[in-house]
């Protein structure tokens, strides 16, 4: 079985959320069950130096008026081919946007990309190697099913995933043909929406099956709270989705492995306290009696971080201290640095994007709050789990999938492994919090919560499975 993946962002190549953590992963977990996926993005500045064994598998001496090549590498055990454009993929920003925003042509680049992964898929590339599925990865990979739907699939199958339904990739309606998408692409069972195009809508109209990142949010996207717009095509597809959920790379997090922290198992917790007092130190904090808990986050509406203000005063009462690092909407990167400011003991904030602090703050933290007001998967309640960070979690989408929450039934069952809360709001989540702390100063429950989450299973093994028998069944 051959997958070709389609994707603007994989690890370790290119990464701004879990949609790159996701598609690095894939190819690996899915190549012991027999599967042949290769993993197809831009070649962003700096991407094809990172290759080994590049060779041309592919070019287009006109695609939107340049001459494009598609490189084949190697990176780890996994085959990356990355489409090279550089006056498309060259930017001075990041993948989507620099300094003054979104870039203007983003449909366009992310045309250009599910064009080449719909040829190759269709006439196979340089080296003989040719898919029987396509897996197309949110919007900017969502005209490829469409693609293959309108001008041939020779035999191709294709699959949509969606990593988070918030991001549509819509742009004007003037740009139809720009897209190079048929005159009768413009209909709303297919491109049209709401008078504009949306590349992510007409990938899950066009293609063969559809796939979401949990079965709960594949439950939630049918409903109009979460669907955004969507719901009723998705409804209409109900038959084609799956919920699959993500899984973590333990190659990348594993408290046993880990380069970046004193590295500890669930027999040797004490390790696990050491991280914290380094954490506590790295801060500036001062003694914190009750829970150390940590926040890795973009800092947006998603991921309720706003709700924190209202929590934080009681947590911190109790004892409780945070650490956060996270970057997003100005508002919430103030109010996270003014609580700083007003309990320096307890609360620690750092602004940015920093991969080895998140694997320090998992390792050294108590407990790792996710507050989301939807959230399809979510990896840090997971990365929780696994080093023993008891999760606390809004019950919605993913989260509500791998977190059991702490009840006298559940915990009597010897079955919770976090802390849960809904509604998702600000009382709830301080609720949430006096729990925690209940929990953590119970000395004959918390260790075997910690040791509960850090033998629940969230590996790719049962998702990777998923996965191979989805393609296998599109594949027959
Ligand atoms: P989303 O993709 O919606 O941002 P996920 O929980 O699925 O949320 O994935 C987020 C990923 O990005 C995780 O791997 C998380 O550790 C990482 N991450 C988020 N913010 C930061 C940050 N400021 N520094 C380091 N890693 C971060």
């Amino acid at each position: 079985m051959r997958v070709l993946s389609v994707a603007s962002e994989a690890v370790p190549l290119i990464k701004t959320g879990g949609l790159a953590d996701v598609v690095g992963a894939l190819p690996g977990a899915l190549a012991p069950l027999g599967v042949d996926q290769r993993v197809m993005i831009p070649a962003y500045s700096g991407i094809l130096e990172s290759l080994g064994n590049v060779q041309e598998v592919w070019a287009d001496w006109n695609l939107y008026g340049s001459h494009v090549r598609l490189f084949k590498g190697r990176v780890g055990t996994t085959t990356v081919l990355a489409l090279d454009a550089p006056q498309m993929f060259h930017r001075d920003g990041g993948p989507y946007a620099g300094a003054q925003g979104d870039y203007w042509d983003n449909p366009e680049r992310f045309a250009a990309l599910s064009w080449a992964a719909a040829e190759v898929a269709r006439d196979g590339m340089g080296d003989g190697w040719k898919p029987d599925i396509l897996h197309a990865h949110d919007w900017q990979a969502g005209l490829a099913p469409a693609y293959l739907h309108y001008y041939g699939s020779g035999g191709v199958k294709s699959v949509m995933t969606i990593h988070n339904i918030a991001f549509q990739g819509v742009t004007d309606g003037g740009r139809l043909e720009s897209l190079r998408l048929p005159w009768h692409a413009w209909h709303p069972d297919h491109a049209e929406y709401h008078g504009n195009i949306s590349t992510l809508k007409i990938g899950l109209a066009l293609s063969d099956a559809i796939t979401t990142v949990s079965p709960t949010y594949a439950e939630e996207l049918m409903r109009p709270e979460f669907g955004m717009g969507l719901q009723g095509l998705i409804a209409t597809r109900a038959g084609a989705l799956h919920g699959i959920l993500n899984g973590v790379d333990d190659t990348v997090w594993s408290p046993e492995k880990d380069a970046y922290i004193t590295t500890y198992t669930s027999r040797t917790l004490d390790k696990k306290a050491e991280n914290r007092a380094a954490l506590i130190e790295e801060f500036g904090l001062g003694d914190v009696p009750g829970p150390l808990a940590v926040v890795v986050s973009r800092l947006t509406w998603q991921k309720g971080i706003d709700l924190l203000s209202e929590a934080l005063p009681g947590f911190i009462a109790d004892g409780g201290g945070l650490v956060l690092l996270g970057s997003g909407e100005s508002s919430l990167e103030q109010a996270a640095l003014s609580a700083a400011q007003n309990w320096p003991d307890r609360i620690g904030v750092r602004i940015g994007y920093d991969e080895a602090l998140s694997h320090r703050m998992m390792a050294g933290g108590d407990a790792v709050l996710v507050p989301s007001r939807f959230e399809p998967c979510g990896l840090t309640q997971m990365y929780g789990l696994k080093y023993g960070t008891v999760p606390v979690v809004a019950a919605t989408g993913g989260l509500n999938d791998t977190v059991i929450g702490a009840t006298p039934a559940s915990l009597g069952a010897n079955a919770a492994t976090g802390v849960t809360f809904h509604p998702i709001d600000g009382i709830a989540l301080a609720n949430a919090l006096r729990r925690l702390t209940s929990l953590y100063r119970d000395r004959a429950v918390w260790p075997h919560l910690v040791k509960r989450a850090m033998r629940a299973d969230v590996s790719w093994d049962g998702p990777a499975k998923a996965y191979a028998a989805l393609y296998g069944s599109l594949a027959e």
